[in-house]
């Protein structure tokens, strides 16, 4: 496949690129192509010549929430992320490009006096990935202080849609489910204290990394299963992790795939590990909670390619 203007239009694309490289999970076969755009400048130019010629494509983020297929992908994949935080800030609002890392905003917003991001503080991936997924930690969701996004429409047109436009749920939006693609973000926060956000940016960090471990050590793309839906309005979701545990779920393996031993809800591996192992396993511990408890646990991590007993025949999401 010859993508050479995107190439001559400044925009690296690797042929065959390992998914493994690209993703936390550190696992996946090749892709086609792996085109890296690291803004929104880059992004347009490349989605728009891709439709032109009628290439598919996927897009993805920091690769944080995916589990991708041993087999690779038949197919060209856009890499909408950056190494520099592009913010822009007016007063109380900040726009940021989707390519951003969150933990970049959080880490902006803090140092700036703005509230409402420090609980994201630590968390990887991109901001268009995490608004995709509507992520969250301790209590609060990405989409509370979002105002606005400027979307990628599917036929090509830039559209400025209001939050209240777009329908968020626990770790779910309908953008995660149709093809546009979230260009930029407009968040509007409450002043805070700096001090004290600087603080709590470091301690929920530790914690992180105390609970759940890094992601370069142990590699996994965070809770596997979303937390339970409360059964009553009063009640609060329960963890995932914690039915995992007391129905035994976290004593399972399969091949080099295994329960972070402090977190039985993130899944991580050994170098022997394949993504099938991890997929199995997951299915495994889905099997065990529903035989125990009737509760069905829904993935959060999204799948990427074809694998054996489930997946596209396409190979795509
Ligand atoms: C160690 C670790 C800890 C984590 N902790 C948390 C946590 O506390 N809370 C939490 O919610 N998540 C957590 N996660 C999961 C993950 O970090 C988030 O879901 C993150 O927001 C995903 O962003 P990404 O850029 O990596 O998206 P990707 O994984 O690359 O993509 C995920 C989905 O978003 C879509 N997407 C990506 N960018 C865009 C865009 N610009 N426009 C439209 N769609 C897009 C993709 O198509 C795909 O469907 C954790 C992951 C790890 C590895």
């Amino acid at each position: 496949m010859d993508l050479s203007s995107l190439t001559n239009a400044g925009i690296p694309v690797a042929p065959n690129a390992l998914l493994s490289d690209y993703t936390t999970f550190k696992l996946g076969g090749p892709c086609t192509a792996l085109v890296t755009c690291a803004d929104r400048a880059r992004l347009t130019t490349a989605v728009y010549a891709l439709r032109k010629r009628n290439i598919p494509f996927i897009l993805m983020g920091f690769g944080s929430n995916i589990l991708a297929s041993d087999k690779g992908i038949n197919g060209v994949i856009i890499r909408y992320t950056s190494d520099i935080p592009l913010i822009t800030h007016n007063g109380n609002t900040l726009t940021v490009d989707a390519a951003t890392q969150l933990d970049a905003l959080a880490q902006y917003a803090v140092n700036s006096g703005l509230d409402g991001m420090t609980t994201f503080c630590g968390i990887p991936g991109t901001v268009g990935g995490a608004i995709a997924g509507n992520a969250g930690a301790y209590g609060a969701q990405i989409s509370d202080s979002l105002q606005k996004l400027d979307l990628l429409g599917p036929d090509g047109n830039i559209t400025s849609v209001p939050r209240d436009c777009i329908h968020f749920e626990y770790r779910d939006s309908d953008i995660k489910h149709n093809d546009a693609i979230i260009l930029s973000a407009q968040f509007k926060l409450p002043s805070g204290d700096i001090g004290k956000m600087q603080e709590l940016r470091i301690h929920i960090i530790k914690e992180r990394e105390s609970k759940h471990g890094r992601w370069q050590d142990n590699p996994c793309a965070g809770s596997f299963f979303r937390n339970i839906a409360p059964t009553s309005n009063a009640g609060q979701r329960q963890s995932a992790g914690g039915i995992i545990e007391r129905t035994g779920g976290k004593d399972l393996r399969i091949g080099g795939a295994h329960p972070y031993p402090k977190h039985a809800n993130i899944i991580t591996r050994d170098n022997s590990a394949s993504a099938q192992d991890v997929l199995d396993l997951t299915s495994k511990i889905q099997e065990l909670v529903r035989s125990k408890t009737g509760i069905e646990l829904i993935r959060e991590v999204r799948l990427l390619g074809t694998f054996n007993g489930q997946g596209n025949a396409d190979g795509f999401w």
